[in-house]
């Protein structure tokens, strides 16, 4: 997190009056509407008010930035340019992103309601890491000699896969949007991305953004639009070579067909969760493990891919962490995103909202027990507030421990043994993060070893950090890794080129 002095709600309200938004579809380097002219509302989800109007883009579109994007790509401006100088302009996107980090962070608050507290310090300075981290590399990827016979050389080399196309989720949508950016860019592809058609405006200015460092037109286009026309219109595009998709296993299995329907295009799938905590009972520093958990579940609002939703803890200290976890939610505040104090914001939208609320009433209908929120607050701002969760006495094969709910909501699951843990934390169709505590050594091997997750913390909730891969097992992701050297494979093809050395 960088040290950043954020102002007061009543002055970002101001700074926000006059904020002047991108709201157009950013094709071959320029903004444009959309070909049908037609716009959408995008609502600020803290007051329920619309604020701005988005061009609504449609296949039409989708065809036009693809055009420009294979026209870049087929140049050689981009995937030939020195890797060197691809780097250095990478890097200049990054540091403006940076420098812009609270006109950004604002823009990112009011469009998806994050507190601004996490927005300016956090989210935008990790955008701007993952994007220079990975222009870092790109001059810095050899390719191979292989030890072929006598009279021949083979090199094998890596070549950007073309034109990528990306659809992307509200979450988290300018980091979201930077781990398919940095790597696809960094390897010399050009890209089409659809960011979620209720967070459209922290991209198009990110895009703006990498126009005035340097990147050429037609290597970075951002088509704004439903999922169900943008989204599916990249999916099917017979010109796009790669797809990388952050969002639903529910859609991101709509990619795979609409690749093997269309032209075998490589799919990414980074998809849901309903990721275990499991606490076992040698633990000792109860504030630290509650302090981990509720970052943990309630981080994000609960819309985090890698929220840790279930608590599987050991019979003999539940009611201990339970009370810490309790305890904790006092640093938990609630409320206007705008305010620097706040820690959970609204949720994106009324119908995510109504969802959630209603797997707490699936819950209690279950036989759990709300100990914790479970209703709407804040109703007078029309905003869409719910305060952090817990569901005590559940047992995995309820609802709520089977399906993502995406929100501020965590189910409390016992334990008697480790081996009854690590069955009920592998016991979802889901695979995506985990987190464990223990003082035990042999616990902490035994258990990360046999979870069935990309990735998994002991003693702290973390994904690391851009130098680690993040990626699924089972329904929570397909095809590749998102950060690290290894999102690198997905946007590269290897290619062998053998050469016959004639004798002397
Ligand atoms: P979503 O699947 O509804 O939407 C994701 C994107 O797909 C959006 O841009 C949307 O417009 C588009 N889309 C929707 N329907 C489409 C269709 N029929 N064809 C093509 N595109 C379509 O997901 P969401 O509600 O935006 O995000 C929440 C989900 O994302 C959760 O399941 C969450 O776990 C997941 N997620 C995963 C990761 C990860 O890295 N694993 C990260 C963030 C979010």
């Amino acid at each position: 997190m960088t040290d950043t002095l954020i102002p007061g709600a009543d002055e970002l309200r101001a700074r926000a009056s006059r904020l002047d938004l991108r709201t157009q579809a950013f094709i071959g380097g320029r903004f444009v509407d959309a070909a049908s002219g037609r716009r959408f509302a995008t609502e600020n989800p803290a007051t329920g008010q619309a604020f701005a109007e988005v061009a609504e883009g449609g296949p039409e579109d989708v065809d036009r930035a693809v055009a420009a994007a294979r026209k870049a790509a087929d140049s050689g401006a981009w995937s030939r340019m020195s890797p060197g100088d691809r780097k250095r302009i990478l890097i200049r996107w990054a540091d403006l992103i940076e420098a812009n980090a609270d006109e950004l962070g604002l823009i990112e608050t009011l469009d998806s309601g994050k507190p601004i507290g996490d927005t300016v310090p956090l989210d935008m300075p990790e955008t701007a890491t993952c994007i220079r981290w990975h222009a870092e590399a790109a001059d810095k990827l050899y390719g191979q000699v292989a030890p072929s016979p006598e009279g021949t050389v083979a090199t094998i080399v890596r070549e950007p896969v073309g034109v990528v196309g990306a659809v992307i989720p509200w979450n988290y949508p300018a980091q979201m949007a930077a781990w398919k950016l940095g790597p696809a860019l960094a390897t010399g592809n050009t890209i089409v991305i659809k960011p979620a058609s209720t967070t459209s405006l922290s991209l198009l200015r990110i895009a703006e953004l990498g126009a005035e460092a340097g990147i050429p037109d037609g290597v970075l286009n951002v088509v704004p639009g439903p999922g169900g026309t943008v989204g599916e219109a990249i999916g099917r595009h017979p010109d796009i070579d790669a797809v990388a998709f952050t969002g639903s296993t529910e859609v991101g299995r709509q990619f795979l067909h609409f690749s093997a329907e269309s032209n075998l295009k490589r799919v990414l799938l980074e998809l849901g969760g309903k990721s275990p905590q499991l606490v076992f009972p040698d633990v000792e520093d109860f504030a630290s493990i509650a302090a981990n958990v509720a970052l943990a579940i309630f981080w994000n609002m609960g819309e985090n891919c890698s929220a840790g939703s279930r608590l599987i803890v050991h019979r003999a200290v539940k009611d201990r962490v339970l009370e810490a976890v309790q305890a904790e939610l006092a640093a938990w505040a609630v409320g206007d995103p705008l305010d620097p104090a706040t820690k959970i914001g609204a949720l994106i939208s009324r119908g995510h909202m109504e969802r959630v609320l209603r797997y707490v009433q699936v819950g209690r209908e279950e036989g759990a027990r709300v100990v914790a929120g479970g209703e709407q607050i804040l109703e007078q701002t029309g905003g869409y507030f719910v305060p952090p969760t817990i569901l005590d006495g559940v047992r995995n094969e309820m609802r709520v421990a089977q399906e993502e709910i995406f929100g501020p909501v965590l189910s409390v699951i016992e334990f008697e043994t480790e081996a009854e843990a690590l069955a009920i934390a592998n016991d979802t169709p889901y695979g995506l993060a985990a987190s464990l505590y223990t003082q035990d050594l042999n616990v902490a091997h035994r258990v990360a070893r046999d979870l069935k997750a990309g990735v998994v913390g002991v003693n702290g909730y973390s994904e690391g950090d851009m130098t680690t891969p993040f990626g699924g097992y089972k329904l929570s992701g397909f095809g590749g890794h998102d950060k690290s050297i290894h999102a690198h494979d997905q946007y590269t093809e290897l290619k062998t080129v053998w050469i016959n050395v004639a004798a002397r």
